[in-house]
């Protein structure tokens, strides 16, 4: 049964996924087919890897952001929150920017709701982590660094002074390299303005707990990468982690103790907890289990991708899944919208039609991820 005349496909999230799945489906998609209903807190996409720039002011925020409504013209655009989903009554519960919340009935699912920083119980993270998830934290820590070089040059007291010009970023993974590598860059070049402030005054410190940074990347790129960021002054510290950080008093697990001003968290990912509340099968570290065509195991109308999803990477072999990626955020995407519509299509003939199911796609790059997936998913 259809919710209205027209069926519903519910895109939760407007992200990488939900926004790229949308497109392709109302590209694909015979006029008046279906209804397409992308629901998201905020009423645009955001181009994640381009925070780091944001943060350095390289990058301009509105320049970062795709607005939902103007990209997806064709569909209904809800600002909101999916708190949960009712799979046998086929209806989502959103909880809208402003008023009650209410069940929206759908009757095929997307579930691209991402990921959120992950963290862990360290003394003092809580109050001064700084992540870099979102825009508004990127443009928050670009203040928040240039804030500390002008209190650096206003002040006497030396201990202040150190502390103001020391910042100290956990996780070497992309987000925390490209976030220190473009932060010293703005830093640097920032300080020729200041008269008591001199980028040898600073320091850059890189945590990660695994033996190299840059696991998403082979060896030889981490091996690169940290060799050229050490030859800037930055000082990376590997296998080793943060044990505390109380009063931004930072304590290494190699002993290294300094007191740091800005401490930018940027570990790894976990899939946003709000699946839980979706009543799909989770896989061990709570991702939507998918199968390569995308679809969730045991539904027929349900498909999930991206970050929030368990896809199999058939690049890699049997137990690998695709790491969480904005490469294969997009591929995905892609195959997902195809797929969509196919199962569409085929649910409303008679039953003898069958349906044409495309894969995950699968590529060279897949192979270099591999790594990436046990650190960052
Ligand atoms: C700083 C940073 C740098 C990165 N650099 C790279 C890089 O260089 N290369 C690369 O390939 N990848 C990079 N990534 C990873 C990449 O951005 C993600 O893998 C990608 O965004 C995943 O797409 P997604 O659609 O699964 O999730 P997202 O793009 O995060 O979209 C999820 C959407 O769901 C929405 N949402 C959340 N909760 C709800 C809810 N309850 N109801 C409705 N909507 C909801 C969110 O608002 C969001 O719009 C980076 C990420 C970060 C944070």
């Amino acid at each position: 049964m259809s919710t209205t005349e027209r069926p519903r496909i519910l895109i939760v999230g407007g992200g990488y996924v939900g926004m790229y799945a949308a497109m392709r489906i109302l590209k694909k998609m015979r006029y008046g087919e279906a209804t397409v209903t992308v629901v998201d807190p905020r009423s645009y996409m955001t181009y994640l890897p381009f925070l780091p720039e944001a943060a350095a002011g390289n990058v301009a925020p509105r320049n970062l952001v795709a607005p939902l409504r103007s990209v997806l013209k064709n569909a209904e655009v809800l600002t909101g929150h999916v708190t949960s989903v009712d799979q046998e009554r086929k209806v989502a519960t959103i909880s809208p920017a402003a008023g009650d919340s209410y069940e929206l009935p759908f009757d095929y699912l997307v579930v691209a709701l991402g990921s959120v920083s992950r963290t862990f119980p360290i003394p003092g993270l809580a109050e001064h982590g700084i992540g870099i998830k979102s825009v508004e934290e990127a443009i928050s820590l670009r203040n928040h660094v240039i804030a500390q070089l002008d209190k650096a040059e206003s002040t006497t007291d030396e201990k202040v002074r150190k502390q103001a010009l020391t910042f100290v970023f956990i996780g070497g993974g992309f987000a925390g390299i490209e976030t220190v590598a473009e932060l010293e860059d703005m830093a640097r070049d920032a300080a020729k303005l200041y008269h008591n402030v001199k980028r040898e005054d600073m320091r850059f410190i890189v945590v990660e707990a695994a033996n190299r940074i840059l696991p998403e990347m082979g060896p030889d790129l981490g091996l690169w990468t940290k060799e050229k960021l050490e030859e800037r002054g930055i000082e990376i510290y590997i296998e080793t982690s943060m044990d505390s950080c109380v009063d931004k008093h930072v304590v290494l697990k190699n002993g290294v103790e300094v007191d740091a001003s800005t401490i930018v968290w940027t570990a790894g990912v976990k899939p946003n907890p709000a699946l839980a509340n979706f009543g799909l099968p989770l896989g061990p570290r709570g991702h939507v289990d998918a199968a390569p065509t995308l679809q969730v195991t045991g539904f027929d109308n349900v498909w999930a991708a991206g970050d929030n999803a368990q896809v199999p990477d058939l690049a890699v072999g049997e137990g690998a899944w695709c790491p969480p990626n904005a490469q294969h955020a997009v591929r995905q995407a892609i195959v997902l919208g195809d797929n969509v519509i196919s199962g569409m299509r085929a649910s409303r003939r008679p039953s003898t039609s069958t349906r044409t199911w495309v894969r995950s796609p699968v590529s060279a790059c897949t192979r270099a991820w591999r790594s990436s997936s046990a650190s960052t998913s």
